[in-house]
């Protein structure tokens, strides 16, 4: 019966330990395994696409983190999560950090940490073109958007009488509004801007998106919780990206005039109150 009981104890305390350090030690061990493994969207241009030339995963949300892991001296393995998969993914350490398009919000905050916000959205629509002015043109109508978002809830909450379709990701929805099976798709602006820019322009041609907004979304590079000198040192990154002007050459490399999907830079990164 002792031993048992000892044995259990032993047990317990490898657990303790081999949680901790997953949950607070990931940036030594990131130095120590010379690799910054990210969970990032790989078809959601601008901010995690496949290049069509090069094959390689690119955009807004790799920009960031190639930085921070230029300033740690560590290479950057990409690994494609989706919306519902991204915090899993993080929690069991299959990733280091999220970098994909994830909006923080105080629910999220329960489970896991966020960086200072690096990028500021709103959700929005599309639809087909003339065919929405107001929320009330959506009310009673399939809307596509993808599982885990916060757009499945914002819908449900700004037009209660709406039959919200939750797709595995977004290019999926935009095809049922292309086939008629939804009347819009929605989620966040950015991301609605950038399905359009990519679409052949017999396509685009044919939808918009209203100026009706449904929510505010700001971005933070996700971490696991309690995970202090990781979460300092990014932030202190995010910072420093800022003030060199680094931060802003990102956002107009992807969202400036000459882009497929032009925005107007409506924050700067600051650290959270
Ligand atoms: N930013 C929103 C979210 O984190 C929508 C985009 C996405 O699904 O990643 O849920």
């Amino acid at each position: 019966m002792k031993k048992l009981a000892t044995l259990c104890m032993i047990m317990a305390l490898v657990a303790i330990t081999a949680h901790s350090a997953l949950a607070g030690d990931t940036l030594a061990d990131v130095k120590k395994k010379g690799v910054l493994v990210v969970g990032c969207k790989d078809s959601l241009a601008p901010f995690g696409y496949i290049d069509e030339k090069t094959r390689q995963i690119v955009g807004y949300d790799i920009d960031f983190v190639n930085a921070i892991a230029k300033k740690l001296g560590v290479k950057v393995e990409l690994k494609p999560v989706t919306s519902a998969t991204r915090m899993p993914q993080l929690q069991e350490g299959h990733i280091d950090i999220i970098a994909a398009t994830m909006t923080k919000n105080a629910e999220r905050a329960k489970v896991i940490d966020f960086s200072h916000t690096y990028f500021f959205t709103g959700q929005k629509f599309i639809t087909k073109k003339g065919g929405v002015k107001s929320l009330k043109d959506l009310e009673g109508k399939k809307i596509g958007t993808a599982k885990g978002s916060t757009s499945e809830q914002n819908v449900k909450k700004a037009i209660p009488s709406a039959n919200v379709l939750s797709f595995d990701d977004y290019p999926p929805a935009f095809l049922a509004l292309q086939q008629g099976k939804v009347a819009a798709v929605t989620t966040d602006e950015a991301i609605l801007a950038g399905i359009l820019g990519k679409a052949p322009k017999n396509i685009r041609g044919k939808y918009e998106i209203p100026n009706v907004q449904i929510s505010d979304e700001p971005y933070g590079l996700g971490m696991r919780k309690d995970d202090k000198n990781f979460v300092d040192f990014v932030n202190k990154t995010l910072l420093e990206m800022e003030k060199s002007g680094e931060a802003k050459k990102i956002f107009d490399k992807w969202f400036g005039p000459k882009s497929e999907a032009p925005l107007k830079r409506s924050f700067k990164i600051t650290a959270d109150k």
